[in-house]
């Protein structure tokens, strides 16, 4: 059994057929999980830590502290070519076949990789094409739009669109920003026409700036939380569909 840090990484190698605990407690978000008990105590059963790395996950450091050497903790960033400028890779069609690509790598190397995976690895092939179609599609549309977020996840995904984004309302996930800080954003989104204003969830700051800008807020799925009822690549097409519809 493999542990993954991330809600994504975990469903990557579950549609690899291959088998998966994840650490990532339910209510968390990629950036701001502490380190558990209970994600030690996982680990420990783990054959290895599959983790973005690169620190995203702040509790790496001190989880690589408390195994002691016991599970190695796999590290995708350290393999994905050209090195990412965001961390948010799962955002990334590319970064992500590559993500599954290294899966496979470790998993053949631990001796898991049977016909199964190989199977499995096809028709995730097949997936992230109509992904890629789906991003072609939405291109044509939303090609030269401008936005802004109140957490800007979005950029990997989003410069594929040829969408331009104008950063985040809220770049410190836990204090909103000063209303100074505030105003300067929506200036500059004034500016530059920005076509909407995306959001993870219903918050404050986000309905806020849409009014104020009178633009759509468009409740965009950052992935960052885990969601046991979507997998990856329904949560992926379910986003582009949802920027889409904004204009
Ligand atoms: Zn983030």
């Amino acid at each position: 059994m493999y542990a993954a840090t991330l809600g994504v990484l975990a469903d990557w190698v579950r549609a690899l057929e291959l088998p998966v605990a994840l650490l990532q407690p339910r209510s968390a978000d990629a950036h701001e999980t502490p380190l558990t008990v209970r994600i030690v105590r996982t680990a420990l059963q783990a054959r290895a830590v599959i983790a973005v790395g690169g620190g995203l996950e702040g509790y790496l450091p001190a989880l690589r502290r408390a195994l002691q050497g016991k599970t190695p903790i796999r590290t995708l960033l350290d393999h994905l070519r050209p090195t990412p400028d965001d961390l948010h890779i799962w955002l990334d069609l590319g970064y992500a076949r590559q993500s599954c690509e290294q899966i496979l790598r470790w998993a053949a190397q631990d001796g898991l990789l049977g016909i199964a995976q190989r199977q499995a690895w096809r028709r995730t092939q097949l997936l992230f094409r109509q992904l890629e179609v789906a991003v072609r599609e939405a291109r044509r549309t939303l090609q030269g739009k401008a936005y802004i977020a109140v957490h800007d996840a979005y950029r990997p995904l989003t410069q594929r669109l040829g969408m331009r984004s104008l950063g985040s309302l809220q770049p410190d996930h836990e204090r909103p920003p000063s209303l100074h800080a505030f105003r300067r954003a929506l200036a500059r989104a004034r500016q530059v026409r920005v076509a909407m204003v995306l959001c993870a969830d219903e918050s404050p700051l986000g309905t806020t700036a849409a009014r104020l800008l009178r633009v759509p807020l468009v409740l965009a799925d950052t992935l960052e939380m885990p969601d046991p009822t979507r997998d990856y690549f329904t949560r992926l097409a379910r986003l582009i569909a949802a920027l889409r519809q904004a204009v």
